[in-house]
């Protein structure tokens, strides 16, 4: 398979830009959206690097995959390869379909299929979280994740057993038949450090001016940027797969969301 990579040097290419609104932190569920190019850099033919005012494309982070779309006006088509998020910018490699990109304004339009399925894994990892902490009567203690297919969420410390999954994947489906709201908040990284101490990913906060926090009800508070189902009914199920043993005192646990 041919890898396709973006060469281009981001710090040049963001330099003197305003941060990129991200709708997508306040609009989860918005697939499309009117913005304004202020940055085109073509590359060959083929491709071009654009940058926006506001976008509503999750880059790659934070065990999230980057979105997928179109990026669209009467000048040109282009469709979304990747975007990237680079110091409070968000910049969106694309390829060409026709035409030619030229600043001023521009439809974005989400592959939303493709985002819903993250969505519905990414709240899994919340939801999973959650039972695993209450199957084991101990917190946990996250270490990364990827709500990409095959989906895992990493954790510190031993693997647990399969009853333990079985117990943790019971109360989960307990859960999404009886549904809970996900709820979005915003603290200020003050607030965020004295609020969250007991969220499975308190060790990862990120060193920034304000938190942004996902609560499955019922459930803690998470440090969180990704997008989100707004009830986890919606998950429809929550599947464990199996756990995986790592070096270094950590583990994998792979799920999915069968419908
Ligand atoms: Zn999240």
């Amino acid at each position: 398979m041919h890898a396709e990579r973006c060469a281009m040097n981001l710090d040049e290419l963001v330099a003197d830009l305003p941060k990129t609104e991200l709708v997508y932190l306040k609009e989860t569920e918005r697939a499309r959206l009117e913005s304004k190019i202020i940055r085109v850099v073509p590359e060959k033919k083929t491709h071009a690097y654009i940058v926006m005012d506001r976008t509503v494309f999750h880059p790659k982070g934070g065990g999230q995959p980057s979105d997928r779309g179109t990026l669209r006006s009467p000048d040109f088509s282009s469709t979304l390869k990747k975007a990237i998020y680079h110091k409070g910018r968000v910049v969106h490699w694309v390829k060409m379909v026709s035409g030619t990109v030229v600043e001023g304004s521009v439809t974005s339009e989400l592959d939303w299929q493709y985002r819903y399925g993250l969505m519905r894994r990414h709240t899994a990892a919340h939801l999973l979280d959650h039972c695993l902490a209450t199957a084991s009567s101990k917190p946990v203690q996250t270490t990364d994740s990827w709500v990409d297919e095959p989906s895992y969420v990493g954790y510190k410390g031993q693997a647990p057993s399969i009853e333990i999954l079985r117990q943790a994947e019971d109360i989960g489906n307990q859960m999404i038949s009886h549904g809970a709201e996900v709820q979005i908040a915003f603290l200020t990284a003050e607030e965020g450090r004295l609020l969250l101490q007991s969220a499975p990913n308190f060790g990862r906060l990120p060193d920034v001016d304000e938190i942004r926090t996902v609560t499955i009800q019922g459930c803690g508070a998470i440090p969180c940027g990704g997008t989100h189902l707004s009830n986890i009914k919606e998950i429809q199920q929550l599947k464990i797969d199996r756990a995986e043993q790592l070096p270094d005192d950590a583990h994998r646990v792979f799920y999915s969301v069968p419908t």
